[in-house]
C-alpha cells in the first residue's frame, strides 16, 4: 500500500481563501479591519522567520498585523505594560507571545497577563480549563490544525483509537482532549511510556510530537492508519524531517502528512482564523466560524 498524502499547503490555501471572505465580511460590518499583536522579545533567527512569516500571512487574508519587538533585557514590568496596553487596544482582537522567552522571563505571568478573550493561541488557564471541561474556548493552534486537517479529510474518529506522542501543552495535552470531545479512545505517550511500539501499532490514527527525527518507523505503524506528523527537525545538513520515517512509513500507512508540507502550513492559518474568531467575538457577535475541534 502507498499511502494518501495529506497535503497541508492546499488544505492551508483553502481555509486562507475562507478566511478573505470572512475578513470582508467583518470589514463591512464593523468599519475596520481584525487585529493582531505579536510579541516578541528578543529572539533567534527562527523566531524571526516565523514573526515574519505570520506577519505576510495577515497581511494576505486583511488582517492587520503589527510586530511589537522589545529588546533581549526587556523587564518583566515592561512586558507585562506592553500586554495591557494591547488587552486594551481597541484595534487589537488577538495577541501572541513568541515562546521561549528570555530566561529572566516567565511564560506564567503572559499566561496570566493576556486577555482570555484576545488569547488566540489558546495559552490561558481559562482556555485550557474551557477546553478541559468541553466548552468553546480558543485552542493552542497546532492542535487545532491537526483537527483541521483530521476535520477535512472526513477521518473517522467515533470509536477509533488514536496515538498521540506528546504530552506537551501546545500538542499532546490540548488534542487529547479534542479528541475526546470526538469520541475517540485517546492514549497519550510520552518519554517515560514504555514499549511505545505496541501502543501505536494499535492506532488507527497515529499523531507523532515528540520533537525526535524519524523516530516513528513502518513496524510501529498498523496497516493502513492515518499517520499525522507534527514534528520539525532540523537535521545536519540543513534538511527538515518530521518525526515519521517517511520513506518507510508510506509503505504501510493509509493516509500520511509529509514535513513539510503537512500541519507546519496549517498552524499559522488556525492562529489567524481565531483572530478573526476573536474579533467577531469582541465585536459581540457569536459567529459561526470555528475550529473543527469547536463544531
Ligand atoms: P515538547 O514540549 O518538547 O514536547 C515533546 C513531547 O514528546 C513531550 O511530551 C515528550 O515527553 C515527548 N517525547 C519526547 N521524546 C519522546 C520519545 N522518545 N518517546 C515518546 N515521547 C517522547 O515539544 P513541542 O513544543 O510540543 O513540539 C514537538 C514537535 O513539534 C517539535 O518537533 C516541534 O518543532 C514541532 N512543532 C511543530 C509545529 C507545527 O506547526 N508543525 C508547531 C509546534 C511544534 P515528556 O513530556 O516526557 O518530555
Amino acid at each position: 500500500m502507498t499511502a494518501e498524502i495529506l497535503d497541508g499547503r492546499a488544505m492551508s490555501a483553502e481555509i486562507k481563501a475562507e478566511l478573505r471572505g470572512e475578513v470582508r465580511r467583518y470589514v463591512e460590518k464593523q468599519g475596520q479591519a481584525p487585529g493582531l499583536g505579536i510579541v516578541r522579545v528578543g529572539g533567534d533567527a527562527a523566531s524571526g522567520v516565523y514573526s515574519k512569516a505570520i506577519l505576510r500571512m495577515a497581511e494576505d487574508v486583511g488582517i492587520n498585523a503589527r510586530l511589537e519587538q522589545l529588546a533581549v533585557n526587556t523587564s518583566a514590568d515592561e512586558l507585562r505594560a506592553l500586554l495591557v496596553q494591547l488587552n486594551n487596544d481597541q484595534a487589537v482582537h488577538g495577541i501572541i507571545v513568541q515562546m521561549p522567552l528570555p530566561a529572566h522571563l516567565s511564560q506564567r505571568m503572559v499566561v496570566a497577563t493576556i486577555s482570555s478573550s484576545k488569547d488566540i493561541d489558546g495559552i490561558s488557564t481559562r482556555s485550557a480549563g474551557n477546553l478541559f471541561l468541553g466548552l468553546p474556548s480558543f485552542l493552542p493552534s497546532t492542535a487545532a490544525a491537526v483537527m483541521e486537517i483530521l476535520e477535512r479529510t472526513h477521518t473517522p474518529l467515533e470509536g477509533r483509537r488514536v496515538v498521540v506522542i506528546s504530552r506537551s501543552n501546545v500538542v499532546g495535552k490540548p488534542l487529547g482532549m479534542m479528541l475526546l470531545q470526538k469520541n475517540a479512545t485517546v492514549t497519550i505517550c510520552h518519554s517515560c511510556t514504555t514499549n511505545l511500539a505496541a501502543l501505536t501499532r494499535q492506532a488507527d490514527v497515529l499523531v507523532a510530537a515528540a520533537g525526535r527525527a524519524r523516530m516513528v518507523t513502518d513496524e510501529m505503524v498498523k496497516p493502513g492508519a492515518v499517520v499525522i506528523d507534527v514534528g520539525i527537525n532540523a537535521l545536519p545538513d540543513g534538511g527538515i524531517v518530521g518525526d515519521v520515517d517517511f520513506a518507510s512509513v508510506r509503505e504501510i500507512a493509509g493516509a500520511i502528512t509529509p514535513v513539510p508540507g503537512g500541519v507546519g502550513p496549517l498552524t499559522n492559518v488556525m492562529l489567524l482564523k481565531q483572530c478573526v474568531q476573536a474579533a467577531w467575538q469582541l465585536a459581540g457577535e457569536k459567529k459561526k466560524f470555528k475550529t473543527a475541534a469547536l463544531r
